[in-house]
């Protein structure tokens, strides 16, 4: 099974899929945890790009386009391969992320729907865990977050207007009423042991018939 988690900054997924996959190894299943932008060899290259801002003298229609061959290339190297073993893969952030990020920074839903389309070949998300948390509060996690460790502090997303945060979240949320079918959403101001459960409620809703 493919299972992708999406939110803003700070919203805890990758706390949440170091857990999930725990429960699911747990169960004896085999997982695969990968990430966007990157999740390959190459497609970690291109990630290095576009988080130090060096892609933006691309312009947004360029940098869309490095999101995508990023995407084509860990679809390619990384998720069909695992799911044709039967591995279920877990990845923190996907194509929702490009219509949410890419679409508030003013590209054309069409042109990124066309992308979208030659990136993952096929390739969905069976199941869709949004974590929402209003952006004050994932923005503060991020500041905490890159205070008590080495990360280097908030990238160059990450160091962006409340405002347009807010916009993603509420793009975030429009998505996931209109693909309802495939997604989860989550309130990621529970705390972390009641998200937890949620996400793993909602994957056994998923996948247990
Ligand atoms: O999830 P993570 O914080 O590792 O994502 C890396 C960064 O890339 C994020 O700050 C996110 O805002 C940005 N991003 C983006 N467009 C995407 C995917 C990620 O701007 N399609």
């Amino acid at each position: 099974h493919f299972i992708t988690f999406e939110g803003g900054e700070g919203a805890g997924k990758s706390t949440q899929i170091a857990r999930l996959k725990t429960f699911l190894e747990s169960c004896g299943i085999k997982v695969v945890v990968t990430r966007e932008p990157g999740g390959s060899p190459g497609a970690e290259k291109i990630r290095a790009l576009l988080l130090s801002g060096e892609a933006r003298e691309l312009g947004p229609r360029g940098e869309a386009m490095l999101f995508a061959a990023a995407r084509a290339d860990h679809v390619d190297t990384t998720i069909r391969p695992a799911l044709e073993q039967g591995t279920w893969v877990l990845c923190d952030r996907y194509a929702d992320s490009t219509r949410v990020y890419q679409g508030e920074a003013g590209v054309d839903p069409d042109y990124l729907k066309l992308l979208e389309t030659a990136a993952v070949a096929g390739v969905y998300p069976e199941l869709t865990i949004l974590i929402d948390v209003p952006a004050d509060v994932g923005l503060k996690r991020v500041v905490q977050r890159s205070e008590t460790d080495a990360s280097g502090g908030p990238d160059r997303f990450e160091g962006e207007a409340l405002t347009v945060h807010e916009r993603r979240r509420q793009l975030f949320l429009a998505l996931a009423k209109e693909e309802d079918y495939r997604f989860a959403v989550i309130d990621g101001q529970q705390d972390t042991d009641q998200v937890e459960s949620s996400i793993r409620n909602a994957v056994l809703n998923a996948f247990q018939q």
